[in-house]
């Protein structure tokens, strides 16, 4: 039986929308690498550009192996349609600009991946779009907030760095009431474990760059919604506003890691749930951020809206940003990188590196501290990565005890 949409994840992740007997028996889809497309007459060539005939003309609009890999996507998060971008802010940036106009109000979370909050403060205020931030854990702020200018509304979940998760379901209804838009940035949860849309939101982004590609060997982005909503982004934000469009390369390789998305979420959870378990036995750790943990304050809604709890997590360093340094330039194979979901274990300090554009008073008030230290828990055995760890807080703990010597 051919996989369609009822078919289980992986077998969608693997099969949807190809068959290799249309392509000469190729079991991997042929990656379609031209700029533009032949017309068999003048006629069909202006028929394609008035939209009155299907098919390619320029691949800034539309592409073989990234239509394949949007209609993956789209069967992979319950939406009616996707598109591809050249990265996840592509994916961002397009959206806002094909939706929003001067006016019009944007009610975002107080945690944001850095970068979307510098385009929401720096760049849509510039050009008259009122952004608010809204503490959007709790959804009884949201309808606090919310007015008739209200048009989009735009959240994490979880949200980077701290791991706060936002009840989809409960959001969507309140701005629904009050005929404005969601937009969830999924790229921490995957439709693996969280489906926005199959819970009331409108629009899903995502950095594919991370868990989807899952190899730390591309940059990427996906948008998702209606079938209406996607065509017009199509035609405004993707081809005339931003053009950052998803090469069909990165199509090709996108594909190849969505095919193992599913098992490699798996096992990274399992990992991720044994290190934060460690973690939070340590000494020097203040506090573990992860969803999986009974301690985690949103541990009922992150049973509730997600189906695993990714391996992404946080923690505060005794001793502050010297100790969270120390231990980061102490750690010998968890390598220090910016980015998530790859197969290697990356770690960060969010206060100086992906939330730097925030100042901080900004960080405070989003939840960030100087000593929060962000890991990705990657595919490695779960032993190797808490040695790693294990060694580098007893630097830590060397460095203290030296200084109490002298
Ligand atoms: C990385 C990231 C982005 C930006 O995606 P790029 O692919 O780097 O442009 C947006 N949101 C979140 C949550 C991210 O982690």
């Amino acid at each position: 039986m051919a996989a369609d949409k009822h078919s289980g994840f992986a077998t969608r992740a693997i099969h949807y929308g190809y068959d290799p007997l249309e392509e000469q028996g190729a079991l991997t889809p042929p990656m379609h690498v031209t700029s533009t497309f032949a017309f068999d007459s003048a006629e069909q060539g202006a028929a394609r550009f008035a939209g009155e005939e299907a098919g390619h003309f320029y691949s800034r609009i539309s592409n073989p192996t990234v239509e394949l890999l949007e209609k993956r996507m789209a069967a992979l998060e319950g939406a009616e349609a996707a598109l591809g971008f050249a990265s996840g802010m592509g994916a961002i940036t397009a959206l806002m600009w094909s939706f929003l106009r001067p006016g019009d109000e944007l009610i975002a979370d107080t945690t944001l991946y850095g970068c979307t909050h510098a385009f929401f403060n720096h760049g849509l205020t510039e050009f008259g779009i009122k952004v608010r931030h809204v503490d959007l854990s709790d959804p009884a702020n949201l309808e606090a907030a919310i007015s008739e200018k209200t048009k989009m509304v735009y959240f994490e979940t979880p949200a980077n760095p701290t791991m706060d998760l936002v009840d989809i379901e409960a959001v969507s209804t309140i701005a629904k009431k009050h005929g404005a838009r969601v937009a969830v940035d999924n790229t921490y949860a995957t439709p693996v474990n969280t489906r926005p849309i199959e819970l009331g939101a409108d629009f899903v982004a995502h950095s594919a760059t991370k868990y989807l590609g899952g190899h730390g060997d591309l940059v990427a982005g996906v948008l998702l919604g209606s079938e209406e909503d996607m065509f017009h982004v199509r035609l405004t934000g993707l081809k005339d506003f931003t053009g950052a469009v998803m090469s069909p390369f990165t199509a090709f390789l996108l594909m190849r890691g969505l095919k193992t998305l599913e098992v490699r979420m798996e096992r990274q959870e399992r990992n991720a749930m044994e290190v934060a378990r460690w973690l939070e036995a340590q000494p020097m750790v203040k506090k573990v951020y992860y969803p999986g943990l009974e301690s985690f304050p949103q541990h009922e809604l992150a049973k509730k809206q997600m189906h695993g709890f990714s391996a992404i997590m946080a923690f505060d360093v005794e001793g502050g940003v010297e100790a969270g340094r120390t231990l980061m330039n102490s750690l010998q194979m968890i390598r220090r990188a910016v980015s998530l979901g790859d197969a290697e274990s990356l770690i960060q300090h969010p206060a100086s590196m992906t939330h730097s554009v925030l100042s901080p008073e900004e960080r405070a008030e989003h939840g960030i501290s100087d000593d929060l230290v962000r890991l990705s828990v990657g595919l490695e055995t779960p032993a190797d990565i808490i040695a790693d760890l294990q060694q580098a807080f007893d630097k830590i703990d060397q460095k203290v005890d030296l200084r109490k010597a002298g």
